[in-house]
């Protein structure tokens, strides 16, 4: 099978405006919008039997942040004081023993991440505690292609917490950065110099650390087309392995922090989408590979060769070089991905804590597929990671026949292919370079759930 990349964006504006609607990211199908309540330990377990087998992953959220940025839209507590971070770091413990239970011990964790919040708010001996922890119920590894990443605010490191990372496994690290104009930077509330920026990376490259990302952010107050493109031209100085450009999406009613931005500072959409055509501009020319919606990496890095080799995977960390393995999710408002089933714990930490207290997994709420999700799920997988869908591929894994099983869907792309998005061949789909950008409504057409009534306020602008 041929793989398609996306080697030339084709930036229409006309037909980009046309189609900027709301859609998901697909980071999982269905998407978070379409759990509900009614999951429990039962069905956890159930899950687990099912699809015990094989690499997992594990991922620890860990939600404590000294300083809010006002552009926030995770899960997170503020507070500067670093004592509450060991109750939760005691019921972390609890949860691993419970949701390691019944897991094959041999299972290699190929992939972990911590997140947040600000994983290391907690101190180098909590980090320490809770990688053993981590170890003492799961099959952590040592090996060199291990991926074992956290996420680091460099305004938050003591001048030897990479190393104390290095030196508890972790080999990749992702630096929040968003922008390095001041004046952006004091109107977010997260002031944070180049030099310290610059030196955290330096810092982590001589450490060893691969794959090193930085996270930018465009659509903030006070941004323009030029000062934006200086941050990217900046970046390119710092020449890490892998970018990520998001989208700011101001949704003050359901993000409190948010609030604290006006919104008369903010860019005009058309601005924004100067930017995000400078972003993919200046980044290509410069030699990136445009993995695909906000993604970017060297074309050595293990991402960009995951999707030219077409091995390419999406889940809840983002695009991924790991295979599709159950991803065990630790904490508050986390989300596990066991074999055919999504479960979410609980995002209010005092129901976190409660359930752990009472030795009861915190699952609020979940998905089971159905074989039709399954199904669409390898569909939009397919689309996302690799820009082409080979319909006997789809045949012969799921025993259907593609163009009977999807006519409604084939046909509602008639607009697709007619704006040259898509070209539509005898028994394959291919994303043109123009269709790049809009992958996320190709997507939507395969997505049974996306005419309820719950997607039409949940989703942020493709574009
Ligand atoms: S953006 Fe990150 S560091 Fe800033 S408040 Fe949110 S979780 Fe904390």
């Amino acid at each position: 099978m041929t793989h398609t990349l996306l080697p030339n964006i084709q930036w229409d504006i006309d037909l980009i405006k046309r189609y900027d609607k709301s859609g998901p990211r697909y980071t999982s199908y269905p998407t978070a919008v379409q759990f509900n309540g009614g999951f429990d330990t039962r069905h956890y377990q159930a899950a687990r039997d099912a699809s015990n087998h094989g690499p997992m992953s594990l991922y620890v959220h860990i939600p404590f942040c000294a300083h809010v940025c006002y552009y926030c839209a995770c899960n997170k507590i503020i507070t500067k004081r670093k004592e509450k971070a060991q109750p939760y770091l005691d019921a972390l413990y609890k949860e691993m023993a419970l949701r390691s239970d019944g897991y094959d011990k041999n299972r290699p964790i190929e992939q972990l991440h911590w997140g947040g919040g600000t994983p290391t708010f907690i101190s180098h001996e909590q980090m320490t505690e809770l990688m053993t922890e981590m170890g003492k119920h799961f099959n952590l590894l040592d090996t060199e292609d291990r991926d074992y990443s956290i996420e680091i605010d460099p305004r938050e490191l003591q001048p030897d917490t990479l190393a104390h990372l290095k030196s508890i496994g972790f080999n990749r690290v992702s630096l929040g950065v968003q922008d390095f104009d001041e004046k952006v930077q004091k109107a977010v509330n997260r002031v944070q110099p180049l030099e310290m920026t610059r030196n955290t990376l330096e810092e982590a490259r001589r450490l060893g650390f691969k794959s090193i990302n930085i996270d930018l952010i465009y659509g903030l107050p006070f941004q323009t087309r030029e000062s934006f493109a200086q941050t990217l031209k900046t970046v390119l100085e710092l020449d890490p392995d892998r970018l990520s450009v998001f989208n700011y999406a101001h949704l003050p009613e359901r993000f409190m922090p948010q609030r604290r931005i006006n919104e008369a500072d903010l860019p005009s959409g058309e601005q924004k989408l100067g930017m995000l055509e400078d972003s993919i501009r200046i980044l290509t020319d410069a030699g990136y590979h445009y993995v695909g919606m906000d993604h970017f990496a060297k074309p050595d890095d293990s991402l960009a060769q995951a999707q030219i080799q077409g091995k390419l995977h999406r889940n809840f960390q983002g695009y991924t070089t790991h295979e599709e393995c159950d991803l065990v999710a630790l904490g508050v408002s986390s989300i596990s991905q066991i074999g055919d089933a999504y479960f979410q714990n609980s995002a209010d930490i005092d129901e976190y804590m409660n359930s752990i207290t009472d030795a009861t997994l915190p699952i609020k709420r979940g998905v089971i597929l159905t074989e039709e999700d399954d199904l669409r799920r390898a569909v939009i997988k397919q689309l996302i990671c690799h820009f082409n869908l080979d319909f006997k591929d789809i045949e012969s894994r799921f025993k259907i026949q593609f163009k009977q099983h999807f006519k409604e869907e084939l046909h509602s792309l008639t607009p697709y292919i007619e704006d040259g998005l898509i070209s539509l061949n005898e028994d394959s789909i291919q994303v043109t370079d123009k269709g790049g950008l809009l992958i996320r409504n190709i997507c939507m057409a395969f997505d049974e759930y996306i005419s309820h009534p719950e997607h039409k306020v949940s989703y942020s602008k493709v574009i």
